[in-house]
C-alpha cells in the first residue's frame, strides 16, 4: 500500500473514524485529497475512479461549480437562520422544488417536506411522524415499528431498532416494540438476476404474521429500503413491495420507504417509488439531495399525514420535533443548485438509458473465481464473493484495497462488493470499472 505523501501530513491519532477499523486503517491509510467529475485524487497523487458516488451520494459527479457558487453566495448573504419559529426563503423554495418532483408524482401526494441533517435523522423523523399521525387519528395504541432483517436505516436509536444489523445495536440496546420481517435475499432461488428476481414475493406475508402475532392495533408503521443498499444491494422480488403495500393499507399500518440511497436517480427514475410504482406514506431521503456536498436529509410526507397533524389551536406547535440545522440555508442552496443540475442534465432518469449496458458489463464478471452472485438494477450492482471459510469478509476487503491501488473506489460489505457510480458515468468509465475490478478479483487469494 502506497503511503500518502502529504506535506505537513497530520497525525492520524486524534480523529476517531466512524464505521472503520481504526487501527487497521491508520496502519495503512487511504486519504483522498481532491475530486473532480468521476475521479478522486489520493494524497499520493494517484487518480481513483469513483465507483461508489462517494458514499452513494455524489450523483452529479464531483466539483460541481454551480453548487459551489450557490453555497458561497448563500454563505455571504444569509449564513444561518434559526429553524424554529423563523424561516428564510431558500428553505421554502427548496421544499417547493422537491414537492414538484416528489416520489410517485403529483397523484401520490407525497409533497410535504420536513428537513433534517442526515439520513439517520430522516429515518428517526419519519418514524416519529408515523407515531404522531397514528395518535392524531385516534390510533394511539399503534406504537410498534416494523423493519426488516438486513435493513440499514442509519444509526439513530429509531434507525438501529428497525434496522436489521445486529452489530449496529448489540451493545446499545434498542427501542422496545420493534420487530422485523425476513430479508428477501434468496440465492438458492434467485442468482445472477438482472433487475427484480422472480421468487420471493410471498415473504411480504411476514407482515401478516406479525399482525397476527401482535395485533394490527399495536403497529404504527413498517419501514423498508425499496432496494437494500448498504447490506449488499438486495433487490425486491417482483410483486413483493406491492404486497407489502396492500397488507399495510388493509391493516392501517403506514408504509415508509427509506430512499436515502435510491432517491435522486439511482435506479434510473427520480425515486424507487417511481421505479416500482408502489406509493408509500412517507419517504426518507438524504445523500443525493445535495449531491453529498452539504449534509442534509428530507422526509416526504403524504398530505393526508401532514394535514392530520395540522390540528388543535392555531398557536400550538403541531409536531414537537426538529433540528437546529433543519432547512439550513447552505444546504438548501446546495440542494437547489443540485436539483438544477439534475434537471438540466437529465440525471434523474439517465440511469435508465445506461442500465442495460451497466448490467451487461457487470454481469460479464460472472464465471470469475469466487463470484457466486451478481445483482444489478438501475446504476447499482452487488457482486458477491464466496467468503473464505477462515476469514469472512477478507476476500472482498482484499479486492477493495487492490482496486484502490489500481485506481478504482468500490464499497464492500462482508464479501459483497457494491458499485454505484455517479450518474454522469460514461460507457468508458463503466468499462474501466469492470476491467479493474475483474483484475482485482482474479488476483485475490
Ligand atoms: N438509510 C439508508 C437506506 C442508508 O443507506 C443510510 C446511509 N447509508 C442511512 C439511512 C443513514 O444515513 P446517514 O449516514 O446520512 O445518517
Amino acid at each position: 500500500m502506497s503511503q500518502p505523501t502529504l506535506k505537513n501530513a497530520p497525525s492520524l491519532d486524534a480523529y476517531w473514524m466512524p464505521f472503520t477499523a481504526n487501527r487497521q486503517f491508520k496502519a495503512a491509510p487511504r486519504l483522498l485529497a481532491a475530486a473532480e467529475g468521476m475521479h478522486y485524487t489520493a494524497t499520493d497523487g494517484h487518480q481513483v475512479l469513483d465507483g461508489t458516488a462517494g458514499l452513494w451520494c455524489v450523483n452529479a459527479g464531483h466539483g460541481r461549480r454551480a453548487i459551489a457558487q450557490a453555497v458561497e453566495q448563500q454563505l455571504l448573504t444569509l449564513d444561518f437562520a434559526p429553524s424554529f419559529q423563523m424561516g428564510h426563503p431558500a428553505a421554502f423554495a427548496f421544499a417547493e422544488a422537491l414537492a414538484a418532483i416528489a416520489p410517485g408524482g403529483p397523484e401520490a401526494g407525497l409533497d410535504r417536506v420536513f428537513f433534517t441533517g442526515s439520513g439517520s435523522e430522516s429515518v428517526d423523523t419519519a418514524l416519529k411522524i408515523a407515531l404522531a399521525y397514528q395518535r392524531a387519528i385516534g390510533q394511539g395504541t399503534r406504537t410498534r415499528l416494523i423493519g426488516r432483517e438486513r435493513g440499514y436505516h442509519g444509526v439513530g436509536f429509531g434507525g438501529i431498532s428497525v434496522g436489521g444489523l445486529v452489530n449496529n445495536r448489540r451493545v446499545f440496546t434498542q427501542l422496545p416494540g420493534t420487530d422485523h420481517l425476513r430479508h428477501t435475499h434468496d440465492p438458492a432461488r434467485n442468482s445472477f438476476v438482472k433487475g427484480q428476481p422472480e421468487h420471493g414475493a410471498e415473504l411480504a406475508e411476514d407482515l401478516e404474521r406479525l399482525v397476527a402475532l401482535h395485533g394490527a392495533e399495536t403497529i404504527a408503521a413498517c419501514i423498508v429500503e425499496p432496494v437494500a443498499g448498504s447490506t449488499g444491494v438486495l433487490i425486491p422480488p417482483k410483486g413483493y413491495l406491492e404486497r407489502l403495500r396492500e397488507i399495510c393499507t388493509r391493516h392501517g399500518i403506514l408504509l415508509i420507504f427509506d430512499e436515502v440511497i435510491t432517491g435522486f436517480g439511482r435506479l434510473g427514475t427520480p425515486f424507487a417509488t417511481d421505479y416500482f410504482g408502489v406509493v408509500p406514506d412517507l419517504v426518507t431521503t438524504a445523500k443525493g439531495l445535495t449531491n453529498g456536498t452539504v449534509p442534509m436529509g428530507a422526509v416526504f410526507a403524504s398530505r393526508t399525514i401532514h394535514d392530520a397533524l395540522m390540528h388543535g389551536p392555531e398557536n400550538a406547535i403541531e409536531l414537537f420535533h426538529g433540528y437546529t440545522y433543519s432547512g439550513h440555508p447552505l444546504a438548501c442552496a446546495a440542494g437547489l443548485a443540485t436539483l438544477g443540475i439534475y434537471a438540466e442534465e437529465g440525471l434523474l432518469t439517465r440511469g435508465a438509458a445506461l442500465a442495460a449496458d451497466w448490467a451487461g458489463a457487470v454481469h460479464d464478471l460472472r464465471g470469475r473465481r469466487h463470484v457466486i452472485d451478481i445483482r444489478t438494477i438501475g446504476l447499482v450492482a452487488g457482486i458477491e464473493l464466496q467468503p473464505r471459510p477462515d476469514a469472512p469478509g477478507a476476500r472482498a476487503y482484499e479486492v477493495f484495497v487492490d482496486c484502490f491501488e489500481r485506481g478504482l473506489l468500490i464499497r464492500v460489505t462482508g464479501d459483497i462488493i457494491a458499485l454505484s457510480p455517479p450518474l454522469i458515468a460514461e460507457p468508458e468509465h463503466i468499462a474501466e470499472m469492470t476491467r479493474i475490478l475483474a483484475d482485482a478479483i482474479d488476483r485475490v487469494a
